[in-house]
């Protein structure tokens, strides 16, 4: 299937904006085995770990894109460039080790695939995909998630996802 990147927060590395993980075990062995490479589109765009959690308001990962929508943080930053160029260098990472899939971070408004939040810091999703998950599919690169599972290759997964 070729190699394929992965949000880092998927491999137990602490990039979140609270500093945490999102360990899935079934994607961070593919990490473990050279079939994955792990990116923070966050950390990528120069932002600090911890950082303030932001949502995208007015619009989703497409319309920050377009300029047609803004992130902004939990202070009311705006952050809308970093998360460009995050998502941009992740891109630049996944076109330099020539993936074609990615297995991104859902809700996140970098990563999530499906949906994200709605921009009112309410915990409350709305279906869009995050800056980083919209640049990836303009450029031909499939985004999944850890809830979508992720199409069949060598990878054996324990967690009883799509392999
Ligand atoms: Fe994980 Fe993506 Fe958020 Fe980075 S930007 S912490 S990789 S969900």
């Amino acid at each position: 299937m070729g190699r394929k990147v992965v949000s880092a927060c998927f491999a137990g590395i602490h990039c979140r904006y609270d500093q945490k993980h999102s360990l899935v075990e079934a994607i961070q062995e593919l990490v473990k085995k050279g079939e994955a490479i792990p990116i923070c589109p966050e950390q990528l765009g120069g932002l600090s770990t911890p950082r303030n959690p932001a949502e995208i308001v007015g619009g989703n990962g497409e319309d920050v894109l377009d300029g047609k929508a803004r992130v902004i943080d939990n202070q009311g930053n705006d952050v809308t460039e970093a998360f460009i160029r995050g998502a941009y260098e992740a891109l630049k990472i996944a076109q330099t080790v020539g993936a074609k899939q990615a297995i991104l971070k859902e809700k996140s408004p970098s990563c999530g695939t499906c949906y994200i939040y709605d921009g009112t810091f309410q915990g409350k999703k709305q279906p869009g995909m995050g800056v980083t998950a919209a640049l990836f599919r303009r450029h031909g690169i499939q985004v999944f998630s850890e809830e979508t599972g992720w199409p069949k290759g060598q990878e054996k997964n324990k967690d009883g996802m799509n392999q």
